[in-house]
């Protein structure tokens, strides 16, 4: 077993890479998706079906399991890998962003910030290297520095503020994380939509030097032709022998115009969250299930896909346990959206190494613009 966290590019097709994660947990294939398991669980998924739609790693949450069950209880119970019975690689993020978005009468300082939890109302105060403790704890493989998410949109000066915050955290974080062989501390390039920002930011973390660089402050609002214009440039500031993960994105058209700029690793709950609210997402765009269309259609999903859902029920069939609020609408739905993100990372990493990539592009877009089959 390697005890080192190493990554190696495979192979390129323009700027899109093709690569490996190598950690004492097993290997990441790249370009990635990373199924969100917010509170130790993919909601609605066993960490068997997970594996099998193909995931290699998974995130998880500092914020929530910091106040729900506690990371030193996550620890005494054996670690989070054996808690929740997943023992491939685990990657967290460092808490910063669910403070901001989540927990009531937060109190932001050089220090770090204080917050309530949105729970019981307990306070608690997150740090750079209270962060690193709870990510220890909890045994993440791959631990994300604590940083402050900047709002969007913001004026340039409280964005390059914002940025410099989170720059000091950076280098307290790798201060605080220390020599742990076979895990990796990655830092997170911010800055908003500005690109003197962006470059400031990956100076700074690149001084320090990481296992990987992460580009944080985006998929907040900007819209995606604004994500894109940052991503023409942003993934070619950060050290290209080292992985790069665009962090809460996203769409698959999203992922798959970050892939072509350069852009390794990817997590978001759009695919879990839509497979509980009866949104299927599928190689021809989203297909809302609710709708009376699919009340007679004996067809499945999408005929061409090798997931449960699709293999063994039809349309009707999960539109019917959708409008009756019965459990499996959200297994079966949130399975087809897992294998189908799985899929298309593993036909992107195909194309990768096939030079095939625009032809793959061209493919995906033009099945998106057919949009649904025709109802019956
Ligand atoms: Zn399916």
């Amino acid at each position: 077993m390697m005890d080192r966290f190493s990554f190696e590019v495979t192979a390129r097709d323009g700027l899109a890479r093709r690569g490996a994660i190598r950690t004492p947990r097993g290997e990441i294939r790249t370009p990635a998706f990373m199924p969100v398991g917010t509170a130790a669980t993919v909601k609605a998924m066993t960490p068997e079906s997970v594996r099998a739609t193909g995931a290699d790693i998974l995130l998880g949450n500092t914020y929530h399991l910091m106040l729900r069950p506690g990371a030193e209880r996550v620890a005494r119970l054996g670690g989070l890998h054996r808690f929740m019975n997943w023992e491939r690689p685990i990657l967290t993020d460092s808490g910063g962003f669910q403070v901001m978005s989540l927990s009531g009468l937060r109190k932001l300082s050089e220090e770090g910030v204080r917050f309530k939890s949105h729970i019981d109302g307990s306070e608690h105060h997150l740090t750079p290297e209270r962060s690193m403790e709870i990510q220890r704890l909890l045994g993440s493989d791959i631990v994300m520095c604590f940083d402050e998410c900047t709002e969007f949109p913001a004026p340039k000066a409280d964005a390059a503020k914002s940025m410099a915050l989170s720059m000091r955290w950076a280098a307290r974080s790798r201060e605080a994380f220390g020599d742990r062989p076979g895990h990796a501390l990655f830092g997170i390039q911010q800055g908003s939509v500005f690109r003197d920002l962006r470059e400031e930011s990956s100076s700074a973390l690149k001084d320090v030097g990481f296992d990987g660089y992460a580009i944080g402050g985006l998929a907040v609002g900007e819209g995606q032709a604004a994500m894109l214009d940052v991503l023409d440039y942003a993934p070619g500031m950060l050290p290209a022998d080292h992985p790069r993960y665009l962090m809460g994105v996203g769409k698959p058209d999203d992922i798959v115009g970050a892939v072509m700029r350069g852009v390794d690793m990817f997590d978001c709950v759009l695919p879990s969250r839509s497979g509980r609210t009866g949104q299927a997402l599928t190689r021809r765009g989203a297909v809302n299930i609710k709708n009376a269309r699919h009340a007679d259609d004996i067809r499945p999903l999408d005929e061409d896909c090798g997931c449960p859902a699709c293999q063994s029920y039809s349309r009707a069939y999960l539109h019917h346990v959708f409008k009756a609020g019965e459990i499996i609408s959200s297994m079966l739905l949130t399975w087809h959206n897992l294998h189908y993100y799985q899929s298309l990372m593993q036909g992107l990493r195909e194309a990768i190494e096939a030079g095939a990539l625009a032809a793959f592009v061209a493919e995906f877009e033009a099945t998106r613009a057919e949009g649904d089959i025709e109802p019956l």
